[in-house]
């Protein structure tokens, strides 16, 4: 028996990949499946952040970068983030990393160990919870309620608060709910969290550019009270449709920077060059098909939440950021999982069940609008006809 350490008993997954892997194989046998699973823009990554990784391969940018990036991209990245949040950030404070996850990982290690509390959202992304398990910290879950519109509660998150708690992962707009936080409640948090000085803040921002209705998006980088302990998660996977790129960026307080730069030379010493090239492209070229697809997100995002809202016993309110819709479907009487895996079995639609995402995600399942609006139309056409037994 090979033993491995405690933290791989306890270490969890993301379900939205197993559920891929399956729509895959029955694509596979034949089967036509629509696929609302998954959480990633259905477009292609814009052609001149593509010509830009060519030309880097072509230059000969094929060795080891800093592992903390290469300057001119964390200079973009530093000028982006202060751009929109207002914050003066220095490059050096900027980490360029594989994918938005791997900030995650890398925080949550920090601060997880026995005895000590993280605070994380639930429902929520599932590897905040995984990782806090791994580093055997008790995972302590901020329920994300659908009557506060899938925001924070201010009050809630800071009684859960205790001297134990080290680290407080925040996510808005979020996955699943697609909730947006509202900046007077962000404010309450901000003003509350002056009282727990030893608390840091991992600020999962990877949507903050996909809000809808006007609704703002407040980054916790625009609070001074707190920079020194906020660790931004950002990245090009869904804003620049960049997935597969693994392409991530983490600005650290200077605290912590030198701590996330050994952590980047003993786990990965640097992302790959020419991505860098890409993502460098991304944030200094145009940005306009970045926009049209957050408006295309905005245009589907409607024929979702009014074709969820058609069918009898599911209600879905409006969501107002990422590319999620978070339906409630307990008056239909099935278990969240189980009508996930039916749908995908017996309807060929693939969505998640909520408890993937927490222990109050039952009785809700969630749908990616990363696919076209016929794909959409069909889905929901197909959800309807299963749920009434019409199928
Ligand atoms: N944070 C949230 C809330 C996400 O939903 C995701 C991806 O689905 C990530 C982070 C990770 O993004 P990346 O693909 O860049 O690792």
């Amino acid at each position: 028996m090979l033993r491995t350490i405690a933290g791989f008993d306890r270490i969890g997954e993301e379900n939205a990949f197993a559920v891929l892997a399956r729509a895959t194989t029955l694509s596979s046998q034949g089967r036509d499946i629509i696929n609302l699973g998954i959480g990633q823009p259905d477009f292609k990554t814009p052609d001149h952040i593509v010509e830009a990784a060519i030309k880097a391969l072509k230059d000969g940018h094929h060795g080891y970068t800093p592992a903390t990036g290469i300057l001119p991209l964390r200079e973009a990245v530093a000028a982006d983030v202060e751009k929109r949040t207002g914050a003066a950030v220095s490059p050096d404070n900027v980490l360029i990393v594989p994918g938005g996850k791997v900030t995650m990982f890398a925080a949550i290690l920090m601060f997880g160990e026995p005895g000590v509390d993280i605070l994380y959202p639930d429902p929520g992304f599932p590897i905040y919870r995984s990782m806090i398990e791994f580093t055997g910290a008790n995972p302590v879950p901020v329920p994300i309620r659908e009557e506060n519109e899938f925001a924070f509660s201010a009050e809630e998150t800071l009684s859960l608060i205790t001297p134990q708690t080290r680290l407080l992962i925040l996510n808005s707009p979020a996955n699943p709910t697609g909730g947006v936080t509202p900046s007077g409640e962000i404010e309450k948090l901000v003003e509350g969290l002056a009282n727990h000085p030893q608390v840091a803040i991992l600020s999962d921002e990877i949507y903050g550019q996909m809000t809808y209705d006007g609704e703002a998006h407040v980054s916790l980088m625009e609070f001074p009270q707190v920079r020194d302990r906020v660790i931004l998660l950002d990245g090009w996977s869904k804003t620049y449709a960049m997935t597969g790129w693994r392409m991530g960026y983490s600005v650290w307080p200077d605290e912590l920077m030198d701590k996330a730069r050994k952590l980047a030379v003993n786990a990965w010493s640097c992302v790959n060059a020419p991505a860098q090239f890409a993502g460098l492209a991304a944030l200094t070229g145009p940005q306009d098909e970045a926009r049209a697809m957050v408006e295309e997100f905005d245009r589907r995002r409607k024929v979702v939440v009014d074709g969820l809202n058609a069918i009898p016993d599911i209600s879905c309110r409006t969501p107002k950021g990422a590319f999620y819709a978070f339906p409630n479907i307990k008056a239909t009487g099935w278990k969240a999982k189980a009508l996930a895996s039916a749908l995908l079995e017996e309807a060929g639609v693939a969505v998640i069940g909520g408890p993937d995402f927490g222990i109050l995600g039952e009785g809700y399942i969630r749908l990616s609008y990363a696919n076209s609006t016929e794909n959409i139309q069909r889905a929901l056409e197909r959800i309807g006809n299963f749920l009434s037994g019409s199928q």
